[in-house]
């Protein structure tokens, strides 16, 4: 597809959706020029968490993280954008809230380490598989 490359995958994760947060992260998104190309509201199972994040699987606090993002409700979204995966990351700023830049999202919603608010893909690639991990072509408007 011509256009992945404007393409980045991005996730309101449960934390922000249990606090009401997700129309002001939503708006946040439609104010900084994302193209919102799909969106739905899922709620995920272990295995699914599971699955979406297998490249942390070893990792110590992986557990803690398919928990969480099988806890509750989550948006999930494909946006577009010129360079969408560096400027969503920007949006989204450092991992870790603490860490986070002002006038980030994970500084303005997220908690802590775990419970950050958002994800967005890393790569290019990335954005591409996470993409197909939850929509199908015909989901993308
Ligand atoms: P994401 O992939 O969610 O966009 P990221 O790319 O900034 O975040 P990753 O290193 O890919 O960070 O980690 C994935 C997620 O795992 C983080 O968003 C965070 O919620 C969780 N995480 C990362 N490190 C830790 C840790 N040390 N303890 C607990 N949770 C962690
Ligand atoms: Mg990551």
């Amino acid at each position: 597809m011509a256009e992945q490359s404007n393409l980045t995958f991005g996730i309101i994760k449960p934390d922000a959706v249990r606090a009401g947060k997700f129309g002001n992260i939503i708006q946040r998104i439609v104010d900084n020029d994302f193209k919102i190309r799909a969106m739905k509201l899922i709620h995920m199972t272990r295995e699914e968490a599971e699955g979406f994040y297998d490249v942390h699987r070893e990792r110590p606090f992986f557990g803690e993280l398919t928990t969480f993002m099988s806890s509750a409700p989550c948006v999930v979204m494909a946006l577009e954008k010129k360079g969408a995966v560096k400027a969503w990351r920007d949006l989204m700023g450092a991992t870790d809230p603490a860490k986070a830049d002002a006038g980030t999202l994970r500084k303005e919603f997220g908690g802590s380490l775990g419970e950050n608010a958002v994800h967005g893909s890393d790569s290019e690639e990335n954005a591409e598989i996470e993409i197909g991990y939850f929509f199908s072509k015909l989901e993308l408007v």
